[in-house]
Order: structure tokens, then sequence, then C-alpha cells
């Protein structure tokens, strides 16, 4: 287990999926987390209430991605809730993982859904970098979550997967320039993995999706927030500006 006692996080989207694991991850391994959520308040408080269960630490934060102000208003919650639980607004590690999928055939794709897509997945993850590292001392740690899609092709998700390579892009540009403070910047990109959406209930398609993997089976949001632990922690110091495939092998074809 890494430690990151004295370390703070925000996970956004960690009201489920994912982010929830990756959130619970970080907990366990002493960081202060703040469990960002945009509508699903609920959701955030049982996963701050998994992590006190299991001893650690955890706020939520709400912030709507896409809107007027969203990173703004992210950072003013976040920057107060900081402040009351640790005694300073100081963030060690940032994961950008809220994101929102397309499912629209290249055909009905519309201008006013490819710029939500892109508000969402690609312009709050850029600005949230840029004012995460007002509040990020040297050494912090910043992970982007991609997705196997900015490699193997699916047509119904490519606006989706233009969002995806442009998160890639600031991992990679960001690593060059945050080398000096020895900031790390990251991509981890996830296959298909069970975040308790509908057709995860759906035993046929999850058979089919399991087929997709090397393993024969489909990810646990546990697969993925071990390799963001992985990143996060002081054994990550030399990985920088990479793509970290943890799809389960499913680009091997
Ligand atoms: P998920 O279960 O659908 O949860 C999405 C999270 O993002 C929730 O916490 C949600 O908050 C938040 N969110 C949604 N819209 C938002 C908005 N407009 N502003 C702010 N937050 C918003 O997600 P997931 O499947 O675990 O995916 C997590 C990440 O991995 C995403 O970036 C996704 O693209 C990527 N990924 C997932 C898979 C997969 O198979 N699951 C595969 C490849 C890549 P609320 O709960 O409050 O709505």
């Amino acid at each position: 287990m890494a430690d990151l006692t004295d370390k703070t996080a925000l996970v956004t989207g960690a009201s489920r999926g994912i982010g929830k694991a990756v959130a619970e991850r970080l907990a366990r391994d002493g960081a202060t987390v703040a469990v960002h959520y945009s509508a699903n308040k609920d959701a955030a408080e049982e996963t701050v209430s998994a992590v006190r269960r299991a001893g650690g630490r955890a706020f939520p934060v709400q912030a709507e991605f896409g809107t007027p102000g969203d990173v703004d208003d992210l950072f003013a919650r976040l920057t107060d809730e900081l402040e009351r639980s640790t005694g300073q607004a100081r963030l060690d590690i940032l994961v950008n993982n809220a994101g929102i999928m397309g499912g629209v055939p290249p055909e009905e794709i519309t201008p006013e859904l490819f710029d939500r897509l892109v508000a969402v997945n690609a312009r709050a993850p850029l600005f949230i970098v840029q004012r995460a590292l007002e509040i990020m001392p040297d050494g912090g740690r910043i992970i982007n979550i991609s997705s196997g899609l900015t490699r193997v092709a699916n047509p119904d998700e490519v606006a989706y997967a233009m969002t995806k390579g442009a998160v890639e892009m600031i991992s990679l540009h960001y690593a060059r320039h945050l080398g000096p403070r020895n900031i790390t910047v990251n991509s981890v990109a996830p296959g298909l993995t069970d975040n308790g959406g509908p057709v995860f209930q759906m035993p046929e398609a999850v058979e089919q999706m399991a087929r997709m993997s090397a393993f024969g089976r489909v990810g646990r949001p546990e697969d993925v927030a071990d390799v963001v632990g992985f990143l996060a922690s002081p054994d990550g110091r030399w990985v920088t500006g990479a793509f970290l495939d943890a799809t389960g092998g499913t680009l091997l074809g």
C-alpha cells in the first residue's frame, strides 16, 4: 500500500463507477479525498461514507462541468473544504475522471452534442489542471482518464473519442511543462469497465464485451483504480507523459 498520508486528492466524477473506486483507493492509501460529483449527491455521499467506514478521510464537492463558471465553482468549494478539513488549500493529486459518452451514430452527431462532449470531457479537465497547479506543490500528480477508444474504432463514439484524444494531449504537453516541478502527468485508458450502468446488467451484452479482453471478462472499477493508485504513489515518480493501457488487453486485437 502506498503512503499518501498527509496528501490531498481531487477525483472528479467520484460519485460512482471508476471515480468512486479511485477515491476509495487513494483514501485507503492515506490521502484526504475530495469526492467530486455533478448531480448525484446521494451517490457522492455514499462514496464519502464508504471511505469513512474504511477509516479514511473524504468530503463531497459539487460542480457541473459544461456550465458557465464550472471550474470556478469547483475550486471555490474545493479550497474552502480543503482549508476546513486540512488547514490549508493544497492539492497533491488530481484525477480528471468525470466524463460523458456520446453513443450516437456518426450521421446523427449534432454541433450541440459535440460541444457538450468537448465542454465536459476536454475543456473542463484542461482548466481544472490550470487551476489545480496554483495550489499543487512540487512532486504532485495529475492523472487524466482517457479511453481505449483512442486506439480502437467505434464509429458511434467518434465525437467522444475525439475528446479523449484531447485529454491525452493535456498529459503529453503538460508532462513536459511540469517536469521541472517534478509533477507527473499521465493518461490512463480503461476498456469496457462495469460502472453499474444498465448494459452491465445484461448477461448477453456482458459476455460479448468480455470477449474483447485478453482476460475474458469486463473490467472492474478497481482494475483501473489500482493503476491510478500506482501513478499517484511515490513509485510512479519516473513515469510522465505516458499512455497507460488499462483495458485488460482489449487493444491486443
Ligand atoms: P460513470 O459511472 O458514468 O460516472 C460518471 C461520473 O462523472 C459521475 O461521477 C458523474 O457525476 C460525473 N459527471 C457526469 N457528467 C458530469 C458533468 N457534466 N459535470 C461533472 N461531472 C459529471 O463513469 P465511468 O464509466 O466510471 O467512467 C469514468 C471515466 O472513465 C470517464 O472519463 C469515461 O469516459 C472513462 N471510461 C469509462 C469506460 C467504461 O467502460 N466505464 C471505458 C473507457 C473510459 P454524477 O454521478 O453526479 O452524475
